[in-house]
């Protein structure tokens, strides 16, 4: 029998890769297998994530806030954050999105919109994960349509007074620093919520059955009085959080085929050593067509992650194109976890595999960030000119 070829090797992968990439894709395997991977079954069980130790760790390889220049960010390109992503979600999706939800959506939000106040004083300590970020804006009643939210923040002298409640919000009760998005006489708008804010409050979500290596928490503002200078200035509407959503949906095209590639590689791996009917279930022509179908999804999910990575690196991406990487890279993953499974028959449901947790954790993959619904509307929208979401 020849050498068994990688996956990477199937689509010569490395080759759309310059050698910064691979050094800092590398760099950061190394990091999730040797500091992450040993933990992470034990983690996701006890639904314990020791996330500050974490946090700092990352802050040290440059993963939070790598694609952000300046006040202590990394500055990488986009294509080098996405293959962090990639790498981080091959051990599990709740690491990918701590970091996702740290970088993109609350280290973004202040990068993006905020004052310089607001930078100096968050940024550097949020990149070397020393202060941890979340990011509020889905509410119990209005996720895909967060236009309706009901969190209001209302003048009271120079002072805001922010009421509410935000729902799945992840980091939320180890968050230092909250994003919070709200309605206010002049529209929605973001705020800065330093969370030992008096009125502020986390209660953790407990009883999930996927992201579980994951702080989930509701957010709870009972008159929280914020000075004049809490509100992100540049953000203005609700194109404010959805672009920050822009930035972290990129990661997760990246991160979701991360996951896929963790379950093809066990089920090959897998399949190898089994043996079933007197022959390794390697050698079935069955097991052969299952593994070539998902090696074909996984190497697409690739290579349209890396394209996406160079549009966003010209500063070419449309939001339908990542709406298009999401949808497709999240489906696909899903399906491949699942179907991963089978090869691994009654192995496959235990936490000794990386399978059910990947694919019990790409179910919320499936769900945040838009909805595969919602970023099928975006593409249908996109080309037919109708938007159908109402
Ligand atoms: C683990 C986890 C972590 C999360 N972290 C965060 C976070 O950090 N910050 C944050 O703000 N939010 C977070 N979320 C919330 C997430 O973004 C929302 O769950 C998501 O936007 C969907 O909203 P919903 O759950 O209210 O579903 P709904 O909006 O109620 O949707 C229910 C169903 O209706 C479908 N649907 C909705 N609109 C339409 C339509 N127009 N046409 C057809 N079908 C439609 C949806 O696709 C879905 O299938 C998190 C969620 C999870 C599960």
């Amino acid at each position: 029998m020849s050498r068994p070829s990688t996956l990477a090797q199937l689509f010569a992968l490395d080759s759309l890769l310059d050698a910064d990439e691979i050094a800092i894709r590398d760099t950061v395997r190394d990091f999730a297998n040797a500091r992450l991977r040993p933990h992470i079954g034990d983690w996701f069980e006890n639904a314990e994530l020791p996330a500050r130790e974490i946090a700092r760790e990352l802050g040290q390889i440059g993963a939070l806030g790598m694609h952000l220049e300046g006040y202590g960010c990394p500055g990488m390109s986009a294509t080098a954050y996405g293959l962090a992503c990639l790498e981080l979600e091959a051990v599990d999706s709740g690491i990918r999105s701590l970091v996702s939800v740290q970088g993109s959506l609350a280290m973004f939000s202040i990068h993006h919109w905020g004052s310089e106040e607001q930078k100096n004083e968050w940024l550097p300590r949020m990149a070397a994960g020393e202060a941890i970020g979340c990011f509020g804006l889905t509410e119990p009643d209005f996720g895909s349509n967060p236009s309706g939210m009901r969190t209001n923040a209302k003048r009271d002298g120079d002072d805001w007074l922010l009421n509410g409640t935000k729902m799945w919000i992840t980091n939320g009760s180890i968050a230092d620093v909250a994003v919070v998005w709200a309605q206010t006489d002049e529209g929605i708008r973001g705020f800065v919520v330093p969370t030992d804010t008096p009125g502020f409050s986390a209660p953790e979500i407990h009883k999930k059955m996927s992201l579980r290596a994951s702080v989930t928490s509701e957010l709870v503002f009972d008159n929280v009085r914020l000075p004049g200078s809490a509100m992100l200035p540049k953000a203005q509407g609700l194109s404010g959080p959805l672009t920050s959503l822009g930035e972290a949906r990129f990661g997760i095209i990246f991160g979701a085929i991360g996951a896929a590639r963790d379950c093809l590689e066990t089920a090959i791996d897998y399949s190898q050593s089994r043996e079933v009917f007197d022959k390794p279930l390697a050698g079935y022509q069955i097991t052969q067509t299952k593994i070539a179908d998902m090696a074909l999804e996984v190497g697409k999910g690739h290579l349209l992650a890396y394209h996406l990575g160079r549009l966003k690196d010209r500063g070419e991406i449309r939001p339908e194109q990542i709406s298009t990487g999401k949808l497709n890279n999240t489906r696909e993953a899903i399906k491949i976890a699942r179907e991963c499974r089978t090869i691994l028959g009654a192995n496959g449901i235990t936490l000794e595999y990386p399978v059910i947790r990947h694919a019990n954790n790409l179910e919320s993959v499936l769900t945040y960030e838009g909805t595969s619904e919602v970023h099928q509307l975006t593409i249908g929208r996109a080309l037919t000119g109708e938007a159908a979401f109402r």
